[in-house]
């Protein structure tokens, strides 16, 4: 995969989710954002600034219990994902997941490493990472697919 990858470093949950605001104020119909990094990383924290950059008044919890999660008060809507808890990725096929994946919204799952198989290439992938600088600190890698034709 050729994609362009951008690193941040943030030193406060704060710093996280203001990164998740700029991208969610940047994003557009149809793009799927696939969130990895362990328990505790910070994947919810860049939801909510994520959704904060739609305009989504709601507060955003993680869908750990129900999967998917819908705000429609934003410019666009935004089908939040948690897939820590699918057993199955035929789970997926039940919620539907294409008419999200491929909907008229924008699509962030936490997690979607654990549903690979099912994952469209253009998405952007991002992963955060604790680091050994201290408790507060993350390493957000962000890497963006890269089109055949905007290569130059
Ligand atoms: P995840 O969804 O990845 O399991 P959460 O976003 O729910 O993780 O929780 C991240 C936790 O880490 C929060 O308690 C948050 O306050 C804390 N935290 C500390 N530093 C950071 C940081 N730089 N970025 C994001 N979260 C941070
Ligand atoms: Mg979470």
């Amino acid at each position: 995969m050729d994609g362009m990858t951008k690193c941040f470093e943030t030193h406060s949950p704060e710093e996280t989710r203001a990164l998740g605001r700029k991208l969610g104020e940047k994003a557009a119909s149809g793009e799927l954002f696939c969130l990895n990094g362990d328990l505790g990383a910070g994947k919810t924290v860049f939801v909510k600034g994520f959704a904060e950059g739609l305009g989504i008044s709601e507060d955003v919890v993680s869908p750990t219990f129900t999967i998917l999660q819908i705000y429609e008060s934003g410019r666009l809507p935004l089908y939040h994902f948690d897939v820590y808890r699918i057993g199955d990725p035929e789970e997926m096929d039940e919620i539907g997941y294409e008419d999200y994946f491929f909907g008229e919204g924008v699509t962030v799952v936490e997690w979607s490493d654990l549903i690979r198989e099912l994952l469209p290439e253009d998405a952007v992938r991002i992963l955060i990472e604790k680091t050994d600088g201290g408790d507060d600190e993350r390493r957000i890698t962000v890497t963006e697919y890269r089109h055949e034709d905007s290569r130059n």
